[in-house]
């Protein structure tokens, strides 16, 4: 049970609340992300422009900034603030590009792709979640499509991509989005065993269309699911 003394605190960090949560977006990315050595300008200005509050349900909105995944509903999550940070600044994003998401979710790491990017194409399996997420992003951005299906085939009318991301642990990396990549593109996906620690691995993709692939870093994702 919660003290009555956390009771107050909560109630009180609501009530004055400044409805923007400018400050805590500000030192979400200078504790979390950026004091871990995530350096990519493009990244931080867009973590500190999304309104990270906006995208997690409203039981959960007061913890948006804290540094830890959160429930979204059907079991699934939105990503850790460093996890989004670390994710997207690997993929050296440049203005021009075009990037696929796996996993939209929340749609919170698809709002951080289309402020660095100018097109971002984005899939989820789950439909209630790809509905609230493609209103959510419609709602303030003009660069993002939601489509409702099964990644593991990518969107080869779009293709290819000058990065893909995938949000979902798969147990093997996907070959569909492997020859999605553009040459000289970049990857970047979890993989590994459902429920259990995975490695997050880069795919660079060279111009000559040879892959290397390299672990980065454990961590832990909700399983690829199959249609
Ligand atoms: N990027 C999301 C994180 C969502 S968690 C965010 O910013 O909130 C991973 C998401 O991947 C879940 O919503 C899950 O339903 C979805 N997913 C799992 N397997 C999938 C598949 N094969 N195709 C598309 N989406 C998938």
């Amino acid at each position: 049970m919660k003290s009555a003394a956390t009771i107050v605190f909560l109630l009180a960090s609501f009530f004055t609340q400044d409805p923007s949560r400018e400050k805590e977006r500000m030192q979400m990315v200078a504790r979390q992300i950026a004091a871990r050595g995530v350096t990519d300008p493009a990244t931080l200005e867009a973590m500190r422009k999304v309104p990270r509050h906006l995208f997690v349900p409203a039981e959960a909105e007061l913890y948006a900034y804290d540094d830890r995944p959160l429930p979204i509903g059907y079991g699934q999550t939105i990503s850790q603030p460093f996890i989004v940070g670390y994710m997207t600044a690997i993929l050296n994003l440049k203005k021009e590009h075009s990037v696929l998401e796996i996993g939209t979710g929340s749609g919170y790491q698809a709002a951080i792709l289309a402020e660095i990017v100018k097109e971002v194409y984005t899939i989820e399996i789950v439909g209630p979640l790809g509905i609230r997420a493609r209103d959510l992003l419609d709602s303030r951005y003009d660069n993002i499509d939601v489509k409702i299906d099964d990644g593991y085939f990518g969107w080869s009318e779009h293709a290819p991509f000058d990065a893909i991301i995938v949000t979902a642990a798969a147990g093997q990396i996907p070959p569909s989005l492997i020859q999605q990549l553009r040459g000289g593109g970049r990857m970047i996906i979890p993989v590994g065993s459902p429920y259990q620690v995975q490695q997050l691995m880069l795919v660079e993709k060279t111009n000559e269309g040879k892959i290397r692939t390299t672990g980065v870093m454990p961590v832990r994702f909700v399983p690829f699911r199959r249609k």
